[in-house]
């Protein structure tokens, strides 16, 4: 069970973290996971064609295993951000250990940004990761990681609930690979038409 759109009580709950960015027009495109070959390569190629800027928050192990890719997201100056070592969760891990698999990550990669994987950081690792990091969370999941659903519905998950300022979460992983890759060109191109800009998170 998971929200597609985040319920503005749960946004009110954790106000130092960033659910969405206040500008019109404008949608924030987040890939994360990767770097993954073959999907994150697909990705940055349709990402082109729609001359859409993203961000993608890696796990340092795949930035490790897969620099050359690593290395295109950058040169197709998208913005990278932080999303663990190892793709710990903030709920089940010791503080210090945390930290220490956010600052690994860090070692790699030297970003400002954090995004918790699965969502799930407590509150005073909260307090302590926001001196350094910029927090993003999400206003918009496509839900492209559940294997229940098809194309079309990820697709309407995020047509039927993006908005100006939304920033929207699909995954460069093996698992969404499927949705993600027919998903994102249709979702371009129904924002495109409608006038939108697709900006990384700075
Ligand atoms: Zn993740």
């Amino acid at each position: 069970m998971y929200f597609v759109k985040t319920p503005w009580y749960l946004k009110s709950v954790y106000p130092s973290l960033i659910w969405d960015i206040k500008k019109q027009t404008t949608l924030y495109l987040t890939f994360d996971d990767g770097p993954i070959p073959m999907v994150t390569e697909e990705i940055l190629k349709i990402l082109k064609d729609y001359n859409a800027r993203a961000t993608f928050f890696v796990i340092g192990d795949n930035v490790f295993k897969h620099k050359s890719i690593y290395e295109k997201i950058l040169m197709n100056e998208h913005i990278i951000g932080n999303h663990t070592m190892h793709h710990t969760n903030g709920w089940k891990t010791e503080n210090e250990l945390y930290y220490r698999d956010v600052q690994l990550c860090e070692d790699i990669i030297q970003s400002k940004i954090f995004r918790p994987p699965y969502g799930r950081i407590g509150y005073n690792q909260i307090q302590h990761l926001k001196k350094d990091f910029s927090i993003y969370m999400w206003d918009v999941l496509s839900g492209d990681f559940d294997t229940n659903i098809d194309v079309e519905q990820c697709t309407k998950n995020v047509i039927e609930h993006a908005t100006d300022g939304s920033i929207i979460v699909f995954h460069d992983s093996e698992k969404a690979k499927d949705r993600v890759l027919k998903s994102l060109p249709k979702v371009l191109e129904y924002f495109s038409r409608k006038g939108y800009s697709f900006e990384s998170i700075n």
